[in-house]
Parts: structure tokens; C-alpha cells; sequence
């Protein structure tokens, strides 16, 4: 399947609910304050938040646009307006320039889809790369098994630790055997949820801290994993992660089975983060880069 079509398809859930919604508001009627509600209340309901909804009603305000027949026009100037938000969000996780070996930790709550994005990753970094696997969820026995089937699967290197050994110390043998034997990439999946939040944050700076005692800190890419079907709690757990960790960039996954994914549009406004990967399904093929004009568009409705 192509890429367009699989995009759209993604976001099907959020696209069709919108853009009817917004097509039967529209349709025969005049641009009026009771139809301006309307539109404001379908906005919302797919979790597009307060602001981006009142641009969004100012740009069709402004647009004076009244004609039913001209109502696709604006679809397109809503879809515009988006792209624009997300646009300097489009940044490579696996870029040319990456310095030898580059570590890629990966960090979010439980649930939200690191080992599998890990996985899928393996698939999407060039075969010519020696990649490392590790797994420092140590707590959980089924996560570091789950890590390990992908790794035999993808025919990569797979590094773990004892059964509650401290996570730092698994990162920092994976960092110093990716060092010493010349990986290019060390993906590191870690726990999403310990007995508190603050032994979470204080076990994620720990590794990053001891990790670096390895691999200098420009080689490490923090990637916060959020899982798309929590809609506006993306937001709170953007807000949670990178008060503790700089978060490098974001991958928002399960954007196939939701109509929430308005959110991240919010979470491209609030933040400088950039959104490297939307995740659209389960199997390895199921990871695309993020395209700031296809998901604008797939969110109003419009055919890419
Ligand atoms: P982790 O606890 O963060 O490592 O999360 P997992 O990788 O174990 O993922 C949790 C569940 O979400 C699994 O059942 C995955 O198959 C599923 N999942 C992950 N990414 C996606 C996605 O993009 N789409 C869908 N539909 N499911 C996904």
C-alpha cells in the first residue's frame, strides 16, 4: 500500500468524522455564528484544543467565504493553516551526519509503544547500520522477551541485563559494548512505570547521566513514545517528560485507531519538539516519517 493512501487510511477514524462533520454543518448554509459554534464544537471533539480551534474559526471568518459551492475552499484553508503549525516539526530521527555510535533512548509511560516502535525502527535505519538493541525495562521479564523477539525477527543485536539489575547499569554496558564494538546505533527501550512519577524521572536521568559517561551527550536522542489515542493527555505527558529530560523529538503511535490526533497539532504549537514518526498500525511497515501536509490534510478530510 502506498504511503498516501495508508496515511489517509490511518487517519480514517479522525479525517471521516471531521471532514463529514464539517461538510454537513456547512452544507446550504450560511457562515453564521450558530454554524461558526457548530464547526467550533466538531474541532474540539477531535481534540484539537482551545487555540488551534479559535485560529482555526478566525481563518474562516476572515476567509468570507459564504458560498455552499466554495465550502471545499475552505477545508483547504483549514488544512493550510495546520500544515503551517507543523511544518518546522518535520525533522529525520536517522539523519546522515550521526556521529558513531549514536544512542537512541527511548522513553514514555507503559502502554504507549516503544518496543514496538523500536522494532519497526530496525526496519527503517539502513541495513548497512550494526545496531544494538537494549533492554533496560529490567522490572518486566515479558517487556525484555517482547524486545528480544523483535531483535532475532530483524536480525539485530540484542543486550540485556539480570531480572531487576538496575537499569543504568544495563544502559551503561550496552553504551560501552555499542563504543567498543563499533555499533553505528543503540536503541535503548527503558521502563514507563515505576511504583512513582519521581522514580521514574530519576531513573531516566540516571541513565542519560550514566549513559554519557560513554557516548558524548550530542550523540544521544532522547524519544519520547506517546501513544495517540490519549488525545489532549499527550499534551500532560509532553509537559511531565521534558521537565525532567530533554526530549529531543516525539513519535506518536497508534494514529490509526483513533480520532484524537488533533492532538498532536497542539503539542506542535506548544512545543520546539520536533515529531519524527507516526505509527499506523502494528506490523514493521506500520511506521512513517511525519509529513506535516498529509496529516493537515488527513485531519480535516481532504484526499492527499
Ligand atoms: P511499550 O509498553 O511502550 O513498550 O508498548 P508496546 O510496544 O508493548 O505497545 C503496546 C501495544 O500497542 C501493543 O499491543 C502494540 O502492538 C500496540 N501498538 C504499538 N504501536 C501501535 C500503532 O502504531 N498502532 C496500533 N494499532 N497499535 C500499536
Amino acid at each position: 500500500m502506498d504511503i498516501f493512501k495508508k496515511f489517509n487510511y490511518g487517519l480514517k477514524k479522525t479525517s471521516s468524522l471531521l471532514s463529514l462533520n464539517l461538510i454537513n454543518s456547512l452544507s446550504n448554509k450560511k457562515i453564521d455564528n450558530e454554524t461558526l459554534e457548530e464547526i467550533e464544537s466538531i474541532l474540539l471533539s477531535a481534540d484539537l484544543g482551545l487555540e488551534i480551534t479559535n485560529i482555526l474559526i478566525k481563518k474562516i471568518e476572515s476567509s468570507k467565504i459564504n458560498d455552499p459551492k466554495d465550502f471545499n475552499l475552505i477545508l483547504e484553508i483549514l488544512a493550510k493553516e495546520l500544515e503551517l503549525i507543523l511544518k518546522s516539526k518535520e525533522k529525520d530521527l536517522i539523519e546522515s551526519n550521526d556521529k558513531k555510535p549514536t544512542i537512541l533512548l527511548f522513553i514514555g509511560v507503559n502502554g504507549s509503544g516503544k518496543t514496538t516502535t523500536i522494532g519497526k525502527l530496525t526496519n527503517i535505519i539502513p541495513k548497512n547500520k550494526k545496531i544494538l538493541i537494549a533492554a533496560c525495562d529490567t522490572f518486566r521479564a515479558a517487556a525484555v522477551d517482547q524486545l528480544k523477539t523483535w531483535a532475532l525477527k530483524q536480525r539485530v543485536d540484542f543486550h540485556q541485563g539480570a531480572i531487576n539489575q538496575d537499569p543504568a547499569s544495563v544502559a551503561y554496558s550496552a553504551s560501552l559494548k555499542g563504543k567498543n564494538e563499533n555499533y553505528d546505533y543503540i536503541l535503548i527501550d527503558t521502563a514507563g512505570r515505576l511504583s512513582n512519577n519521581t522514580n521514574l524521572v530519576n531513573q531516566l536521568t540516571k541513565i542519560k547521566s550514566i549513559v554519557s559517561k560513554n557516548i558524548s551527550n550530542e550523540c544521544i536522542k532522547t524519544i519520547l513514545v506517546l501513544d495517540g489515542t490519549n488525545g489532549s493527555n499527550m499534551v500532560n505527558q509532553v509537559d511531565i517528560f521534558s521537565k525532567v529530560i530533554n526530549v529531543s523529538g516525539l513519535i506518536i503511535t497508534k494514529i490509526d485507531g483513533t480520532a484524537k490526533g488533533g492532538a498532536l497539532i497542539s503539542i506542535a504549537k506548544k512545543y520546539e519538539i520536533p515529531i519524527h514518526f507516526i505509527g499506523l498500525g502494528e506490523k514493521i511497515e506500520d511506521l512513517y516519517k511525519f509529513n506535516a501536509k498529509f496529516f493537515a490534510k488527513s485531519i480535516i478530510g481532504l484526499d492527499n
